[in-house]
């Protein structure tokens, strides 16, 4: 990670962990109560696949108490969500003020202190203290009957499958952190005629926060063009030592000049961006103004560094990448624009290639990428320089979003990236090969009926619980094709979801 990185480090984001009581066990309970909680607490706090502080609040025990605990949640930026627990007994009504003005994600845990029943030892102060499997079905139901939006973990603490589930929620709250502060400057508006790319923006700031505006693609043009040599050279140095330049680019060669415009289009977006406290952004190889190239290896790069991107305007697609590299911070891998190109059609063998014109994040290959020159066929402007590499094998998910009007939609494909069958020589762009989950035509044809996009981000750092979690936060529509998508019964979940989300909007 660059030091440039607009990644944030997950240990400085907090998570309030409160445990609910009442105080009718008297003070001998409640302190046994507040020990065990802290406990619980922080076994989650030091689990390797929890990234965010746990950090344990003093027990709740009445309806003022918990209102002011969530309020102060509310206000605080290091927190990213609140865990709630039911140790004893927590009558929910109390609960139910506090849950109304909770602005945050919350998620229930659904554990005890102990592992095993004490068999021999257990008496009626054990039962009294230990009945968080009657407390949290009663919390269950204020949060059922309230319609708040939550992810119940069940599990003890100590367990990996709980420590992984809690992880997961922890990314997926830290994703909807990013959005809420999101903002994204766009160059230019959508590629003309193009349906996908559309959305409305208001609603995006009403459901995820996002706030979405224009900018001339001249004035970062001219910052551009305004950039010192000597700024120039020292990037162009980094370069050099970071990828496998082509000598054709490197100082003194033929199209030197070509890679030293890419480094200005880097220092010119990248300061843009910065002093507009931007983390996500498009652009339109329709309408580049004074720019000579279309942005590649810039983008490439800015996207390795924790800003999202769209292409042709593309803003829900920028989102997705700029959620997608929050949520999978400190992993190995990164998220990228994808856009599914063209297919493999070998019966039993099917792959899907995906690429851009330029814009692929090379953090989806682990290996040393070749920065290089060629031609662009469309958009009329001087040959850009770009990053080629082939992502790494291994898991991944693709995810786009569409605005279905009274909702956006988010599809995702669980996929395996594979080793390339044959090498590509002539093929200048960083791409990925995949096989998308459950097969090939059942995922492409779900993909289409869905309405999906053609533009994905690809994670190859997080999977898709992550995503799913993120929705039920943001309270958007999530339709997942993996292993287990059939046709019909996809089919079916789209029809219950159209129902659900036209009358969800009240009548
Ligand atoms: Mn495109």
């Amino acid at each position: 990670m660059s030091a440039r990185s607009v990644i944030p480090h997950l240990a400085e984001y907090e998570v309030w962990f409160l445990t609910g009581s009442q105080d009718l066990y008297g003070e001998e309970t409640l302190k046994q109560v507040a020990e065990q909680s802290q406990q619980v607490a922080a076994l989650l706090d030091g689990a390797d696949a929890v990234p965010a502080r746990i950090v344990w609040k003093p027990v709740v025990k009445s309806r003022d108490g918990i209102r002011a605990a969530m309020l102060e949640a509310n206000a605080n930026e290091k927190v990213i969500g609140v865990i709630a627990w039911m140790h004893t007994f927590s009558p929910a009504k109390m609960w139910i003020t506090g849950l109304n003005v909770l602005d945050k994600p919350l998620l229930h845990l659904h554990t005890q202190a102990n592992v095993d029943l004490p068999w021999g030892e257990i008496d009626f102060d054990f039962m009294n203290l230990n009945q968080a499997a009657h407390g949290d079905r009663e919390f269950g139901y204020i949060e059922t009957r309230m319609s708040i939006p939550r992810t119940t973990v069940s599990g003890h603490a100590s367990h990996t499958a709980t420590q992984e589930r809690v992880g997961t929620w922890v990314r997926a709250a830290a994703g909807r952190h990013a959005t809420q502060n999101m903002r994204v400057a766009r160059f230019g508006d959508n590629m003309r005629f193009v349906a996908v790319t559309e959305g409305d923006k208001t609603e995006a700031e009403i459901k995820m926060g996002i706030q979405i505006n224009t900018w001339s693609v001249n004035e970062l043009a001219e910052r551009v063009h305004a950039q010192a040599d000597a700024d120039i050279d020292a990037l162009v140095a980094e370069y050099l030592d970071e990828y496998e330049v082509d000598a054709e680019l490197r100082p003194g060669g033929e199209r030197a000049e070509s890679l030293r415009y890419g480094a200005a289009i880097e220092l010119g977006l990248r300061s843009f961006l910065e002093e507009g406290g931007f983390t996500a952004f498009t652009d339109s190889f329709e309408d580049l103004g004074d720019l000579r190239q279309l942005p590649g290896l810039a983008v490439q790069r800015l996207m390795a560094d924790g800003y999202g991107f769209g292409a042709e305007g593309d803003w829900k697609t920028a989102v997705l990448v700029r959620a997608a590299a929050v949520m999978g911070a400190g992993l190995p891998g990164g998220a990228s624009l994808m856009e599914d190109y063209t297919y493999h059609l070998e019966p039993g063998n099917e792959l899907i290639l995906g690429a851009h014109m330029l814009e692929v994040n090379p953090a989806l290959s682990s290996k040393k990428a070749r920065l290089t020159i060629a031609e662009l066929g469309i958009g009329g402007k001087e040959d850009p320089v770009r990053l080629v590499f082939t992502a790494d094998a291994g898991p991944a998910v693709v995810v786009a979003m569409s605005d279905m009007r009274e909702r956006f939609r988010l599809v995702a494909n669980v996929v395996e990236n594979v080793e390339l069958p044959a090498p590509m020589p002539k093929l200048p762009v960083g791409h990925a090969v995949w096989k998308p989950a459950p097969d090939f035509t059942t995922s492409t044809t779900a993909w289409i009926q869905a309405g999906a996009a053609h533009h994905t981000v690809m994670s190859n750092q997080i999977g898709v619980e992550v995503f799913r979690d993120f929705a039920t936060m943001s309270e958007i529509e999530l339709l997942v094709i993996d292993e287990d998508t059939t046709l019909t019964g996809f089919a079916a979940e789209m029809r219950a979801n159209a129902a659900y989300y036209r009358l969800a909007q009240g009548l």
